[in-house]
């Protein structure tokens, strides 16, 4: 039988023997267990499956076997007691943007955070429903004239607290940190079922422990981040470098001028190889930044291109390139991204390993090669893991090359660049890199968590004792 979401017979218990979920359709057994009364929806129509099922990466399939589609915090309580109750493997889900089956469970239950969407802007901070898109959340902000403290990833389909707990970089990294690193507080349901609001003053173990962590000890219903107002416009200056060690050290000039309100760098393929490309955002309201001031004493001062746009047309920049994608079939394309986190002097050595060694054959049409200079604060959760050698306030880099099967029909495509990305992160790794835990990669947690294993399994035993939540399979 087929069903669409809205046709999906409603489910009301589950088969404690068999561990079927039981609509209203259907008889009820002996070990027919009746499910808590909840203020939003569990689904089961095989569309909704079939799309919990999967994530950006389209690597990996795990079915899960009923869907919350939650209308309140209660409701996740009450499902979270539930499942420890009947042992039911639990994955919150946000846009699922994740490449490597992260936020998938087989067979359980997973949880469709996208439900919880409330917006409330304060002074300092605004209060967000866990599932709020940056999209969303970009929109409302510039209606009331406030952008996050931490600028927003440059694509916007993710969730907040999706970003949040795998840590979350944007252009704004290289001084505000990750985006978790500006979240003030949070309301977290436990894998126990207990829901607890947290923050660096409260609570503050668990506070660290949802950062970083892909869902391993709770779930986030709701946030509290850290505002500033946003400007009306930004002017994006594109510098072009011929090779990666000038490159880095105009980078390093801006980012320790700290006056950008972003910069990152991308990688365009020309004929005899990639050409380093410099993004810098610079805000303004009415006076058009002075192009002399802003580049002053770098190597490169001729910009390719400087553009000024309103503040959403820039924050959307991205999503309108990806919509053109998405038209294209992007999102049904297999994606094994490489996204290594290494100490900003050791880019130089580690592209040239990996990276730099790409013709622009190897590379797809719809390729995008960024890297995101990221500050090290001072005050940070120990689980968003940096290479051990790094210091506060030293700089980092997220290295992605955000690759895809388009127009590749190589039988073994998928096999051959798991295979290339393990050994990469090997050469990462040799340098003290550490995987951004979002990519496509046979992962071995122990070695990725180093010095936090162990208390992260002294907070598993807190939080999640009966181990419900899937939490990125790291302990399975
Ligand atoms: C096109 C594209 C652009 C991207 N751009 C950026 C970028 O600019 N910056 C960046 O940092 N990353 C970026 N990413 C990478 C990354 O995949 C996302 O940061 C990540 O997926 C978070 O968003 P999500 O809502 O998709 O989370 P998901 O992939 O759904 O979840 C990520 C992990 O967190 C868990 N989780 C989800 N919601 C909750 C919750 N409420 N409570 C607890 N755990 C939860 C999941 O179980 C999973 O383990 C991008 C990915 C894509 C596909």
């Amino acid at each position: 039988m087929s069903f669409s979401p809205q046709e999906s017979p409603n489910v009301i218990g589950l088969d404690t023997s068999t561990g079927s979920w039981i609509t209203s359709e259907e008889p009820i057994s002996n070990s027919f267990q009746k499910i808590p009364q909840l203020d939003g929806n569990l689904v089961l129509d095989p569309l909704s499956l079939k799309k919990a099922s999967q994530d950006q990466g389209n690597y990996i399939t795990r079915i899960p076997s009923v869907i919350l589609q939650p209308s309140s915090h209660e409701d996740i309580v009450k499902m979270l007691r539930f499942c420890n109750k009947h042992h039911i493997r639990v994955a919150p889900q946000g846009a699922r943007h994740t490449t490597y089956g992260q936020a998938t469970v087989d067979r359980g239950l997973a949880i469709d955070m996208t439900f919880l969407n409330t917006i409330s802007i304060g002074n300092e901070t605004a209060w967000v429903g866990a599932g709020v898109l940056w999209r969303d959340f970009v929109r409302i902000g510039e209606s009331h004239g406030v952008q996050p403290a931490s600028s927003t990833p440059d694509y916007l389909g993710l969730t907040i607290a999706g970003t949040v707990s795998v840590g979350g970089f944007t252009p704004r990294s290289y001084i505000k940190g990750n985006i978790a690193d500006n979240v003030r507080s949070m309301k977290v349901v436990t894998g126990k079922g207990d829901l607890v609001q947290c923050s660096r003053d409260e609570n503050q173990t668990l506070f660290r422990a949802m950062q970083g962590t892909l869902g391993q000890f709770g779930i986030i219903v709701e946030l509290e981040i850290e505002i500033i107002p946003a400007p009306k416009m930004i002017r994006t200056y594109t510098l072009g470098y011929p090779n990666l060690d000038v490159f880095m050290r105009d980078l390093n000039t801006l980012a320790d001028r700290a006056e950008a309100g972003g910069l990152f760098g991308m990688f365009q393929p020309n004929d005899t190889g990639l050409v380093p490309l410099l993004m810098v955002d610079v805000e303004y309201d009415s006076v058009v930044p002075d192009d002399n001031h802003i580049l002053r004493g770098l190597e490169v001062t001729t910009p390719v291109d400087a553009t000024n746009r309103t503040y959403l047309e820039r924050a959307e920049f991205f999503d309108k390139m990806m919509e053109k994608m998405e038209v294209n079939g992007w999102g049904k394309a297999i994606k094994p991204w490489y996204d290594m986190i290494v100490a900003a002097e050791d880019v130089p050595k580690h592209f040239q390993e990996t990276i730099g060694t790409l013709k622009p054959s190897d590379i797809s049409p719809t390729t995008f090669i960024l890297l995101f200079p990221a500050k090290v604060l001072d005050d940070r959760s120990p689980y968003l893991r940096i290479p051990e050698k790094v210091v506060p306030r030293d700089r980092v880099c997220l290295i992605d090359l955000l690759d895809d099967n388009t127009g590749n029909t190589h039988p073994e495509y998928s096999k051959k660049k798991l295979t290339r990305n393990n050994e990469w992160a090997n050469l990462a790794e040799k340098l003290g890199g550490v995987s951004y835990p979002i990519g496509t990669r046979t992962m071995d947690w122990k070695k990725h968590y180093g010095s936090t294993w162990d208390s992260l399994n002294e907070r598993k035993k807190q939080f999640d004792p009966k181990h419900i939540l899937i939490g990125a399979h790291i302990f399975s």
